[in-house]
């Protein structure tokens, strides 16, 4: 099942600014949302879609990844970028709906789960990783649940109490006094931080915590024709959530390294290649270093100098270039060739040289040198 374009669930173009993208979102949400439609599968399918749109592109790094990348991108690599399965941006978006449900809950939005902080890693990749794609594993540090307690910070079971000031709700009302009089406001409980339990006896093994830091391996796909500067998020793969909410995303900066002979650009790739004045001059067929992406390497090909070809002009060799991440399309490689002129020669060399200007006809001078000489003359008159 392919998925469909985000852009295309919202019904906006891709240039749509935050607001049209806000306010198309709101209509949809509105539209699908399962209050609205009970028991309704399509509807719901409809809502989740919209959701899912709508966490990419409100999200500016987000949206230029999906920009960059597509669905790609947004998930779904082997041993990877896993997908929405936790519900990433999910504390925004359901805070976003119960505002737009009529107020009222705003006293209980820090009682809701809340999605774990994100992991930022950093990633350098030799020039063919990148061009070539490759599978790295990354190590990040990041809070998992205590294997003592089982996350519940007690030493054991009988150590976890309810909370006596909140009765376990996790929220207290309050009254406070304010110009227009007296108004109850809801708070989360000061004593049990809104858990609704109180750890009489902490596990040893985590403080209390419920968690311990540990170091995880990833093992990510990283996808042909990154670039330096790209990042690739790994969804549910950060810090816990508390109170329920999923783990927060992992984002993986990449940098690549330059290479000895390409320079890069997008999906384009360049090179410089020396030859002498006479391959220039009679034309040649040698060997240049060019990507196969087939066999994920650098290899040799064939390249032919064309008779009278000039010092600096560039040939193009279509399609062999870098594959766009996206998926679609690939750039070119472009030749630029540099006509080296000996800095020695010998008696013999001097005396051909001196034999090919003579037959060349001694003061004549070439075509392109010609009119530049010419325009020289005419600037001066
Ligand atoms: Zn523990
Ligand atoms: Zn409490």
């Amino acid at each position: 099942m392919s998925k469909r374009d985000y852009y295309e669930v919202l019904g906006v173009s891709k240039g749509a600014s935050e607001d049209e993208i806000k306010k198309a979102y709101r209509k949809l949400a509105m539209k699908y949302h399962p209050d609205r439609n009970p028991e309704d599968k399509e509807a719901e399918e409809n809502f989740k879609e919209v959701n899912e749109a709508y966490e990419v592109l409100s999200d500016s790094s987000k949206r230029s990844q999906y920009d960059q990348f597509g669905h790609a991108g947004m998930g779904n690599g082997a041993g990877g970028f896993g997908g929405f399965g936790g519900g990433a941006g999910f504390d925004d978006i359901f805070g976003d709906i119960f505002d737009m449900f009529g107020g009222g809950f705003s006293g209980s939005r820090s009682r809701r789960p809340q999605k774990g902080p994100d992991i930022k890693v950093g990633i350098t990749l030799d020039f063919e990783e990148a061009v070539f794609g490759v599978e790295k594993d990354i190590k990040i540090s990041r809070d998992e649940e205590c294997e003592v307690c089982h996350g519940s910070g007690a030493e054991s079971g009988s150590d976890v109490k309810t909370c006596d000031k909140c009765n376990g709700s996790g929220q207290v009302r309050v009254n406070q006094r304010t110009p227009f009089g007296v108004m109850q406001t809801v708070k989360t409980c000061d004593k049990c931080h809104g858990e609704g339990k109180i750890v009489s006896k902490p596990c040893k093994a985590c403080g209390g915590k419920g968690t311990k830091r540990k170091e995880k391996s990833i093992s990510i796909n990283i996808p042909a024709g990154v670039e330096d500067g790209n990042v690739l998020p790994l969804r549910g793969e950060g810090e816990p959530g508390t109170l329920g909410g999923p783990r927060g995303d992992v984002y993986v900066y990449i940098s690549v390294k330059s290479h000895p002979f390409f320079e890069r650009e997008g999906t384009n790739i360049f090179c410089e290649i020396p030859i002498t004045f006479v391959q220039a001059a009679l034309g040649d067929e040698i060997m240049i270093p060019s990507l196969n992406e087939k066999k994920k390497k650098i290899e040799q090909i064939k390249f032919t100098i064309p008779e009278g070809t000039q010092s600096h002009q560039t040939f193009r060799l279509k399609g062999r270039g870098v594959a766009n991440p996206m998926g679609y399309g690939k750039g070119d490689q472009y030749v630029k060739v540099k006509v080296e002129i000996p800095k020695k020669l010998n008696d013999e060399q001097k005396e051909l040289l001196r034999k090919f200007a003579e037959v060349d006809g001694e003061h004549e001078i070439h075509e392109q040198g010609k009119s530049f000489w010419d325009k020289v003359k005419k600037y001066f008159n």
